[in-house]
């Protein structure tokens, strides 16, 4: 049997979601189908950001802070930001919200537990095959969350496995997020570069606590329920309980592999959504649906950003010295959370920054390790160019492209 939809979005996720309750919200009067291969949305996550939330995920915000520090051995810095504070969703409330919400309202079709195995455009018509049915829409958004296109372009992959804890005593400062700390025990034995800590406070006694890494081949979830361990009993307390577990694994590179055709285009993290040198998305996710839903809706191009921005630059380099000198760069986190003015930076991680903000947050920076690194991110795009070669390290495969154009 054959199913046709106008608007197709395979992957119900955070940016497919979005994407519909974006478009729904615009007044887009088209049929939207929402499809994924999951039933159950139930699964431990949370999506945090400090850039101003799209309005239609305003009732579901619970949690917010305004506080947040960065943690050594011998150092700490914490910083405040009354207009930038760090919101939280948590996935379950949200998925909860916009589905019982389609259910009654039959504004976006839901079709859950249904696989994509395959899709393709023939004479400006979309099909894709699922493993219960073809499908033929006008627009297809790719939405599955992969990021199996990027082959062998992954520099670093960010792993992490968090503990939701909860105490027997009160530990923690509710108003305050450890957005960094570095003091995780027998990290230096992993083949990783980066270490550390992660705590999202949800009462004096409750806690998201989550060890994330950066390296070259992907640490294990067993070794991070380890470092946890060892860093919760130290840190914090033994008594304690483990309610729930997050985990993920996201890409870090700078390359951006074209998705399909005009009529199928990727979002999210498989439409290049991830900032490179921190694994954060959600901002950038609200970006692209928001641009995609206001062009469709006033029926002009919608124009995928695949040309290098000057974040990309600077994440380049900043991969690149992760790789080569991580402790320059445990320095750099440190110098920058240090920033007298928090919300430059905050600007500067959001992707809007000024050309001031630029200035101010790379003058923290150490320069020597960063001028050896941007040497050899340049070295390599020159390689590229000469030899022609495919490179590991593929800040060149973006260069030089035009944003892409789309007639819709
Ligand atoms: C645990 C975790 C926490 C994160 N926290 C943050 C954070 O705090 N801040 C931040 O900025 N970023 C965060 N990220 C990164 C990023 O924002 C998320 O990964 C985000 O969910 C990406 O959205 P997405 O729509 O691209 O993919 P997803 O939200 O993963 O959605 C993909 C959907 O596609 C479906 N799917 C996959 N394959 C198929 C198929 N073949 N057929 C049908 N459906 C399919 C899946 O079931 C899923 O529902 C986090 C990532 C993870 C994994």
């Amino acid at each position: 049997m054959k199913r046709k939809t106008e608007i197709l979005i395979l992957g119900a996720g955070l940016s497919g979601t979005l994407l519909a309750a974006q478009l729904e919200r615009e007044g887009y009067s088209g049929e939207i189908t929402l499809l994924d291969a999951r039933t159950d949305f139930s699964q431990e996550q949370r999506w945090c950001s400090w850039a101003n939330p799209l309005p239609v995920l305003a009732p579901i915000i619970k949690k917010t802070w305004h506080r947040w520090k960065v943690v050594d051995w011998n150092f700490s810095t914490t910083q405040s930001s009354l207009t930038m504070p760090y919101r939280q969703i948590y996935a379950p409330d949200f998925y909860s919200h916009f589905h019982s919400r389609w259910k009654s309202q039959n504004r976006v079709s839901l079709v859950l537990g249904e696989k994509v195995l395959r899709v393709e455009e023939k004479s400006g018509i979309v099909k894709v095959l699922t493993d219960k049915t073809f499908w033929q829409a006008k627009l297809v958004f790719d939405a599955r969350g992969n990021f199996y296109r990027l082959k062998n372009q992954v520099i670093l992959y960010q792993t992490f496995l968090g503990f939701l804890a909860e105490f027997t005593h009160s530990v923690f400062d509710t108003e305050t997020i450890t957005l960094m700390d570095f003091r995780l025990k027998g990290s230096s034995k992993l083949a990783s570069c980066i270490n550390f800590v992660y705590i999202l406070p949800y009462s004096e006694t409750e806690a998201l606590i989550e060890s994330t890494s950066f390296s070259q081949t992907p640490v294990s979830f067993d070794v991070h329920r380890y470092l946890l361990n060892e860093y919760i009993k130290e840190h914090i307390g033994s008594n304690f309980v483990v309610k729930r577990e997050e985990k993920g694994m996201l890409p870090m590179t700078v390359a951006k592999p074209q998705c399909y055709s005009n009529r199928a285009i990727c979002i999210g993290i498989s439409g290049n959504a991830i900032r490179p040198s921190s694994g954060y998305a959600f901002h950038r996710i609200q970006r692209q649906v928001s641009q995609i839903a206001s062009a469709l809706v006033k029926g002009e191009e919608i124009i995928l950003e695949s040309a290098l921005s000057k974040y990309d630059i600077l994440d380049a380099i900043f991969l690149e010295l992760i790789v080569s000198n991580p402790s320059a760069v445990k320095e750099s986190f440190l110098r920058m959370f240090s920033l007298s003015k928090p919300d430059v930076l905050i600007r500067f991680l959001m992707d809007e920054s000024s050309f001031f903000d630029d200035i101010e947050v790379i003058s923290t920076l150490p320069k020597m390790p960063f001028l050896k690194a941007s040497w050899q991110v340049l070295k390599r795009k020159e390689l590229k160019c000469n030899e022609s070669k495919s490179l590991d390290f593929a800040l060149s495969d973006s260069m030089d492209k035009p944003a892409r154009k789309l007639a819709v």
